[in-house]
């Protein structure tokens, strides 16, 4: 038997997406310019790039597809970009914009040169897609106003401007969308290293003092996340204050974490049922994704987009054409013995 038990899953220390209580502090926490986004080393320097070019033609930037997991920078990212090319920026999201009225609100509100960030643009309906296209391409829009046999349609011209969409799923966007983008970039997850910096900006930004190993103890479990690194080194504040005096050494960072129930590569509980579903109830696998989540009780969007980018990245799952599989080194960390045959043909990544 496994327990899927009582589990706020939407509020998990270890989620990528923004929880109750992120949101104070993580204004403040942003990267304003291109030199102080840390790491995604490619993505800097092909929009550093692209952006001299487009400020020497003296145009706006060609429209920007963001892709990758969440939590990863895309909307700093887009923040940094229309500092760097010297605009404004709007921010809004696919599920946002429920109605045509409401991109055409938008879009009409724009000054030339300006961005407009769309988050989870997969997710804008079809009929709003119908509305972007001749905004991108002829720079108007044609809004209808009344109804019934009084209807008429107005065409309004709009200011050239630069889209920038962010999503987790790029697979998810249709291709004419798709195809409107000039400039496609993928963010990765980051590296130890790279979460060891953010953190140890974060917390010259919040006047905590941290401790080298420390630093590296919290970005080591933050999954390749940078808002999961920042909402650590808040909530390890926490501790340090109560049980210290205030600064954050390697002791209380494991103490702290351990308490959170985040191992010591970032699993949480949910990453944990996930794998001993698939190694106790399906032999290791491979189990469909739907079967898998229905399993344990949790959306089949949850597990593809916050679980699996990180368990594949330490090479503890495999996805394959017939489902998921754990690897042998899923079975050693959770301390399961090995079956006889191995992982599958699965090698880590790591
Ligand atoms: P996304 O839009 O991909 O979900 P965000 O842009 O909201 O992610 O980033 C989450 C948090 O992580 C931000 O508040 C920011 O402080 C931090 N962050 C993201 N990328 C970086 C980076 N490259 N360097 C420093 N901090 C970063």
């Amino acid at each position: 038997m496994i327990e899927t038990g009582e589990f706020d899953f939407e509020n998990r220390i270890v989620a990528p997406q923004v929880i109750a209580g992120d949101s104070d502090t993580d204004y403040s926490l942003r990267p304003k310019t291109l030199n102080e986004y840390i790491g995604q080393t490619k993505v800097k320097e092909n929009m550093a790039i692209y952006i001299e070019a487009a400020k020497k033609r003296g145009e706006p930037l060609d429209h920007v597809l963001l892709y990758g997991p969440p939590g990863l920078g895309k909307t700093t990212l887009s923040a940094i970009i229309a500092h760097e090319m010297g605009v404004n920026i709007r921010v809004t999201s696919g599920p946002a914009i429920e109605k045509k009225g409401d991109l055409a609100a938008i879009l009409t509100s724009l000054q030339p040169g300006d961005v407009l960030f769309i988050d989870e643009i997969h997710r804008l309906s079809h009929a709003i897609e119908e509305v972007l296209y001749p905004a991108l391409e002829d720079l108007m829009i044609d809004i209808v106003i009344g109804n019934g046999p009084a209807a008429r349609s107005i065409r309004i011209d709009l200011p050239k401007f630069t889209l920038i969409g962010a999503t987790t799923r790029s697979g998810q966007l249709s291709a004419p969308l798709r195809d409107r983008f000039g400039i496609i970039q993928r963010l990765e997850l980051y590296s130890t290293e790279d979460l060891t910096e953010i953190i140890t900006r974060s917390a010259v930004i919040l006047g905590v003092a941290v401790d080298k190993e420390a630093a590296i103890e919290m970005a080591s479990r933050s999954r390749g996340t940078p808002r999961i690194a920042n909402r650590f080194l808040k909530r390890v504040r926490d501790y340090a204050d109560v049980m210290g005096d205030g600064r954050i050494t390697r002791d209380i960072a494991r103490i702290a974490l351990d308490r959170m129930e985040v191992d010591n590569l970032g699993l949480d509980s949910l990453d944990k049922r996930m794998l001993t579903m698939i190694i106790k109830g399906y032999n290791g696998g491979p189990v469909g994704l739907e079967t898998l989540a229905s399993a344990i009780g949790e959306e089949a969007v949850t597990l593809e987009d916050v679980c699996e980018p990180f368990l594949m990245q330490l090479g503890f799952l495999a996805r394959t054409p017939r489902g998921r599989c754990a690897t042998d080194l899923a079975y050693k960390h959770l301390g399961f013995p090995l079956r006889s045959g191995g992982d599958d043909g699965q090698t880590s990544l790591l």
